[in-house]
């Protein structure tokens, strides 16, 4: 079915974003000085068109989340069936309704083994807040309730909300809001080009799951709820730990009792070429936030990956878990990510981000290595970084001196066909991942394009 182009008064529509609308995670000064947002008004497949009539390779999968791409009529036929059948109804009051019960087991079966239950909510924030108030919850069940402390990794992403933010390490963050709330401890991240530079990443990923270790015992291992990280993290700068870090981290936990938690926000859904980030470091956490790719951003849903131990207490000491949103479950929310589930499968998107395009971006982002600006590209599966150095060959920023190089290499790339983030002085991207090679192919030469520009 084609859908018609419907014609927007852009010059109307930025007039009222202006005078209405605040964006969110917004420079609202900024915002105001160049006369309104950009106007996004349709998309297909891998591209955005904006209101100018600009053709956008969508190199960031919308926010790190259209993992089917767009135009996707069966998505849409999922929302309009159900919506007709059962727009809505709760699971509060013992009450539940078939698509989130489907769903729910479809997504255990993603995970494997011993998350054998989700929670739904709407958003990654929610996810990771229900991770907070259950992981607490849990240990007073158990007859622990001291231990309420997370460690957590700075530069983490993990939502928006107080939770979100307390557990995140965006110092920018914590600043807006008197944040974190107390019992969150941060603790350096995994990044090699940044804080292991030239060190051997063994010996690196063994000094960053020390940090943990260390930070464990100065607190009390007795004391300490769990652990959270993004298997890779994304809005962090897409930090990739060297393959020894996760197996590390988790062994720490076990030595200690500490439940793990992995936010696969991003990483979920195959991003990294597995459905879940946990499954390419083979590890097994305890818990698990999940959003995004969920629904490949179609409607708002997410889910926490809950394991069979921590459920077991729930069933066994009763009692209401009294959290849950007005939105958990949505029976339309969920129907179209089961649809969205139907065509990762079907498509086997996950197999080829894994074997041919993940692969190839990695390939083709290698290519930039011979650029003077570029000190490092890195990816894995269909997520990657270009790292922009002052001196080739070093890791010296632009960000101390000159200020974040990241952002100017960005607005270049928009301005050429391609959207990127700019996080601090490294693009980052996250492509749908039905993306073609001829697509990567002009993802990358955008990229060098805009670098040679801003040289
Ligand atoms: N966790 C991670 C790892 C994320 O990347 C994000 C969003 O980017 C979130 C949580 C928060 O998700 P949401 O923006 O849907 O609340």
């Amino acid at each position: 079915m084609t859908v018609p182009i419907r014609n927007h008064d852009i010059a109307e529509l930025r007039r009222l974003d202006l005078a209405h609308h605040l964006p969110a995670q917004a420079d609202h000064r900024l915002i105001a000085s160049l006369g309104g947002s950009r106007i996004i008004t349709r998309a297909e497949g891998s591209t955005i068109f904006d209101g100018e009539g600009n053709a956008i390779l969508d190199g960031m999968a919308g926010l790190w989340c259209v993992n089917v791409g767009y135009g996707r009529e069966e998505l849409a036929k999922a929302a309009y069936d159900q919506m007709l059948e059962l727009p809505y109804y709760n699971t509060f009051f013992r009450t539940a309704t078939p698509p989130p019960v489907k769903l729910a087991a479809r997504i255990a079966s993603k995970m494997g083994g011993h998350l054998s239950h989700v929670f739904f909510n709407s958003s990654g924030s929610e996810a990771v807040d229900t991770v907070f108030r259950l992981a607490r919850h849990y240990w007073k069940l158990k007859g622990q309730p001291q231990r309420r402390i997370f460690i957590s990794r700075w530069n983490a992403y993990h939502g928006s909300t107080v939770a979100g933010v307390s557990l995140g390490g965006m110092k920018a963050m914590h600043a807006q809001g008197d944040l974190p709330v107390p019992g969150v401890e941060h603790v350096m991240q995994p990044y090699l080009f940044g804080e292991g530079f030239g060190e051997d990443p063994d010996a690196f990923a063994a000094r960053a799951a020390q940090a943990i270790e260390d930070r464990i015992l100065e607190v009390g291992p007795e004391n300490v709820a769990a652990f959270i990280g993004e298997p890779v993290q994304g809005a962090g700068g897409v930090i990739i730990p060297p393959e020894g870090y996760w197996p590390r981290v988790e062994a720490i936990c076990r030595k200690y009792g500490i439940l793990l938690v992995c936010d696969e926000v991003i990483c979920g859904f195959g991003r990294l070429g597995q459905w879940f980030g946990h499954h390419h470091y083979g590890v097994k956490p305890d818990m698990i936030s999940m959003a995004k790719g969920l629904s490949s951003g179609y409607l708002p849903i997410s889910a926490t990956g809950v394991a069979d131990h921590i459920v077991a207490e729930l069933r066994e000491k009763g009692g209401d878990f009294v959290h849950g949103y007005t939105y958990s479950g949505h029976p339309t929310a969920a129907a179209v990510a089961l649809a969205n589930l139907d065509i990762i499968e079907r498509e086997g998107l996950v197999e080829r981000t894994r074997e041919d395009t993940g692969p190839y971006l990695a390939r083709a982002l290698a290519t930039l290595n011979d650029h003077p600006l570029v000190g490092e590209t890195r990816s894995l599966g269909l997520i990657g970084a270009v790292e922009i150095v002052r001196e080739p060959g070093t890791n010296k920023r632009f960000l101390d001196k000159e200020g974040e190089a990241g952002p100017v290499v960005r607005d270049l790339c928009i301005r050429n066909g391609l959207m990127v983030r700019g996080i601090r002085d490294t693009i980052v991207c996250c492509p749908p991942l039905i993306i073609t090679h001829a697509e990567i192919d002009r993802l990358v030469s955008i990229i060098r394009r805009s670098l040679d520009e801003a040289e």
